[in-house]
């Protein structure tokens, strides 16, 4: 497995790469990986060539009371971990090197599905994931992208990004990777204490239960009520219980699939999931 640091130098490795017309799988993370990123990138290997995984915690994307400075960078076990899993190239770049010394003039925003859910309490959050998506597909183009289904929102924000600007690229949404308690994996459940990380795991149960009363005929409002008051209960500090059809429309009733979705802080971390339930017809 080779690092790269700087765009020239990973031009370099992937150019014979491009040349033989090789498969490229792209997998964008901030580092500090578990499960959930390898999954992604096992996803890259079985459908590509050559796998390009990049570790970059991108400042544009964080608001200025989040946790970019003290966002965790562990770059050498990382790179074990993906030497582990197979992937070929770890593009590790610099803020400058991606940002340059110039004021970067151009902005991406993709409407409505930002104005909701996690954009609403994050403002200019998936502004900052949409530039650095774009550059860093700019910069790798790869054939294929992998993102996971933990991030929804982002998922759907990259897809309709993709779409809107004819970017020759496939997005791959994968499935979220779960602790064996249920917890969605999270780089930021290290923040956790002991106490908090014991709560945790209602998150997913409370979604689980969700779904069983939708399935039994509860009407969503009172889902939804019921998802927030059991979060609460727990000791959650609720930033919302969304309901959405899964291209992340609202809806009012369970009449077709849809997606559930919560945002919710245990002391001063802020943990979100989703859980995507069927409508039997
Ligand atoms: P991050 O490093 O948090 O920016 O995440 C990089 C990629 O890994 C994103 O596409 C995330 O959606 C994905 N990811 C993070 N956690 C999980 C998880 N538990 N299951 C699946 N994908 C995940």
């Amino acid at each position: 497995m080779k690092t790269e640091t700087t765009i020239q130098g990973l031009s370099a490795s992937l150019n014979p790469a491009r040349a033989a017309r090789k498969i490229i799988g792209f997998v964008p993370t901030m580092g500090n990986l578990h499960e959930g990123h390898l999954n992604l990138v096992r996803a890259a290997r079985k459908l590509c060539d050559v796998v390009v995984v990049s570790i970059f915690v991108n400042p544009i994307q964080f608001g200025p009371n989040e946790d970019f400075d003290n966002y965790p960078r562990t770059l050498e076990h990382d790179s074990h971990l993906l030497a582990e899993v197979g992937c070929d190239i770890v593009f590790a770049p610099s803020v400058e090197q991606m940002y340059g010394k110039q004021p970067r003039l151009t902005n991406i925003s993709v409407s409505e599905i930002t104005n909701d859910l996690c954009g609403l309490q994050r403002p200019g959050h998936f502004d900052g994931v949409a530039v650095v998506v774009t550059k860093l597909f700019n910069i790798v183009q790869p054939n294929f992208a992998f993102f996971g289904q933990k991030d929804y929102q982002q998922l759907a924000v990259i897809k309709q990004l993709v779409r809107d600007l004819n970017m020759p690229i496939e997005v791959i949404g994968v499935p979220i990777t779960r602790a064996e308690d249920g917890l969605a994996l999270s780089s930021r459940n290290g923040y956790l204490s002991e106490q908090e990380r014991a709560t945790a795991p209602s998150m997913y149960a409370t979604l689980q239960a969700a779904e069983k009363q939708l399935q039994n005929g509860q009407s969503l409002d009172v889902v939804l009520s019921n998802i927030r008051q059991q979060l609460t209960e727990a000791g959650f500090d609720v930033d919302y219980v969304e309901v959405r059809t899964p291209m992340l429309q609202k809806i009012g009733q369970f009449d077709q699939d849809i997606v559930l979705f919560v945002a919710a802080k245990l002391g001063k971390t802020r943990l979100i999931d989703n859980l995507q339930v069927k409508h039997s017809t």
